[in-house]
């Protein structure tokens, strides 16, 4: 499943949509100089501008308080051009990333990570939802993956990956089973799956021998290795899955070009051309 030519897609449509709205405004939080953090807020950024967004790049010390952190952020939650937050995670030790996220507008919190938007998508009634399980979700879509009624396992239950993803499949009526690092027999949950989605940062976990004939694997797992970017499912995998994603090429590009439209639906909840509900 090729990432990169449906993410160029979705951003051609997202720069028509800004042009349609005049204009969408992004604003990311970057706490320390983790080398990771800054590569992604780069792309983002160099994204975000050809889509013709306006995006504010606030990057605060490494020795930021929490407390000072939280104040930018309500600053950010009352500028009127900004229609989108990112606050960029991990933060440095000492932050508590649940307070700072907590401290976001609802409205503004385009991650999906804020307790209001993670609720709605419990309940059913997503508002906003990660870019990376869109991403995931919108994937499947374009290879028209039969979600209905099929089993489908997740490996990794993060925030921001795992248990979303999980959410998004429950909604679309797959049997979703989530399993993690304290899972027993990895190997035969995975083996039963017609979909297997891998969040978990552990390069060549799950093996083409665990997969079923015919599956549909995607792999969200980056790791930097002496090699290069490694995902968390082998490449022997490609041999028995009916439809795979590459790493890099497959789920990474997705997830920039969703948090694209993450932000433009921001903007339509703030113009009220779509109805927020009330938190
Ligand atoms: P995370 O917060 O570290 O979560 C990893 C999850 O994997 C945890 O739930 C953990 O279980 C589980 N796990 C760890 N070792 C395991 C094992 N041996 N067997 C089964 N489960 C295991 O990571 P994350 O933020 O969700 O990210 C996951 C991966 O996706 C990383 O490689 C990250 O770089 C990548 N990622 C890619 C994109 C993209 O755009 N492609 C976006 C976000 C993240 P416990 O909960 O029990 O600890």
């Amino acid at each position: 499943m090729d990432g990169r030519t449906l993410a160029a897609r979705i951003r051609t449509e997202v720069a028509a949509e800004v042009a349609r709205l005049g204009s969408v405004g992004l604003a990311t939080v970057l706490v320390g100089d983790d080398p990771a953090s800054e590569v992604y807020i780069r792309l983002k950024h160099e994204a975000s501008q050809e889509v013709g967004m306006e995006s504010r790049d606030l990057r605060l010390p490494a020795a930021t308080t929490e407390a000072d952190l939280i104040e930018h952020v309500r600053g950010l939650n009352a500028d009127d051009s900004v229609d989108g937050i990112l606050v960029q995670l991990p933060l440095p030790d000492g932050i508590a990333a649940a307070r700072v996220i907590a401290a976001i507008d609802p409205v503004k919190d385009i991650d999906g990570l804020h307790p209001f938007n993670a609720g709605q998508l419990l309940l059913g009634r997503p508002t906003y939802v990660g870019a990376t399980p869109l991403g995931v979700l919108a994937l499947l879509d374009e290879y028209g993956v039969e979600l209905a009624g099929s089993s489908a396992v997740v490996i990794g239950r993060s925030n921001i990956v795992g248990k979303p993803a999980a959410l998004l499949l429950l909604q679309r009526h797959a049997t979703v089973t989530l399993c993690h690092s304290r899972t027993r027999e990895l190997a035969a949950e995975v083996a039963r799956a017609d979909l297997v989605v891998a969040a978990v940062g552990v390069p060549g976990l799950v093996r083409a021998a665990w997969v079923k004939a015919g599956a549909v694997v995607v792999d969200v797992g980056i790791t930097r290795t002496d090699a290069g970017l490694a995902g968390d499912v082998a490449p022997e995998v490609a041999e028995r899955a009916r439809l795979l994603t590459p790493v890099p090429g497959g789920v990474g590009p997705m997830t920039i070009a969703m948090l694209l439209r993450n932000a433009v639906t921001a903007a339509r909840y703030r113009s009220q051309e779509l109805a927020f509900p009330a938190a």
